[in-house]
């Protein structure tokens, strides 16, 4: 009996150990995880809507990255190191909110507020122009840059379509045009851009390269299906309620979960297939 208490005891102190050693050894350097987040709200909110993260558990992923050295850094700053102009010091992550929602502004900026983390926030820029879909408008937006230095904002097209399902003149009019738009609006350039729905194919990204982004974003690695990963293919991790524990969220953090996610992906579909899974909209159900 003693043998096998003894036994159990090495076995915990070794897991509890290889735990640890994993917490301080992962994300490896250079390894900069993009974290995706949508919509902020209440314990409701999250329980019935798969996009939302509640405020809580929004602050307790912020205090995570504060409490353990996690660095936040901008989108410019991302493609400085990805591009070989500046070193990655370790513990980088991006954090980025899709849709430009209301509940950026009122929900998630005042917990970032705490810590003055860089964000970016992608806009639909037709919903930000009309105040369509819950979005924030113009003014608003406005107000954040201006009091809030550590806002980015970059491009999530005009309208938020299937990219890959319209034709080439209405891709480069979303791609284009929305990049335009925007930065006719806020009057800063506009370098980033993210695929709605992460759909995209090799029209799409060539598109975006010639609409003159720096890097396009889409969601999970699933949405490559065979292109390689690359500045306008880069994935991202998305944060929703599964990742309301700690744990879930180191684990996201880490760059594990991404590896695994990579090496589960379907491979075998032709690169010019369009038929992207998951809804149309990424917006929430009722009007924010
Ligand atoms: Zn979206």
């Amino acid at each position: 009996m003693k043998k096998i208490l003894t036994l159990i005891s090495a076995a915990l102190l070794g897991a509890f150990l290889l735990a640890a050693a994993c917490f301080f050894i992962f994300p490896l350097p250079g390894q900069i995880p993009v974290l995706m987040y949508h919509f902020v709200g209440s314990r409701d909110d999250a329980a019935q809507q798969k996009n939302f993260v509640s405020r809580e558990s929004f602050a307790a992923q912020m205090a995570f990255l504060k409490r353990w050295g996690y660095r936040p850094i901008s989108l410019e700053e991302y493609f400085e190191i990805k591009t070989g102009a500046r070193r990655a010091g370790g513990r980088e992550v991006v954090l980025t909110f899709d849709d430009g929602n209301t509940t950026f502004g009122s929900e998630a900026l005042p917990i970032l507020r705490r810590y003055r983390f860089p964000v970016t926030v992608f806009l639909v820029s037709e919903s930000v122009k009309h105040g369509h879909h819950g979005s924030m408008t113009e003014p608003v937006i406005q107000g954040i840059l201006k009091s809030d230095a550590y806002v980015g904002i970059a491009s999530h097209s005009k309208t938020h379509p299937f990219l890959s399902r319209i034709t080439p003149e209405q891709l480069e009019d979303e791609l284009k045009g929305s990049r335009l738009d925007l930065e006719t609006m806020f009057g800063r350039p506009i370098r980033f851009l993210a695929y709605p729905s992460g759909d995209l194919n090799e029209e799409v990204l060539e598109s975006a390269r010639r609409a003159g982004y720096d890097l396009a974003f889409t969601t999970s690695a699933k949405k490559l299906k065979n292109l390689p990963e690359g500045p306008y293919s880069l994935t991202r991790i998305k944060i929703s309620r599964s990742s309301d524990l700690a744990p879930a969220f180191w684990f996201k953090l880490s760059g594990l979960y991404g590896a695994y996610k990579k090496s589960v992906r379907p491979s075998s579909r032709g690169a010019g297939g369009s038929a992207p899974g998951g809804p149309g909209l990424d917006l929430p159900q009722k009007a924010a």
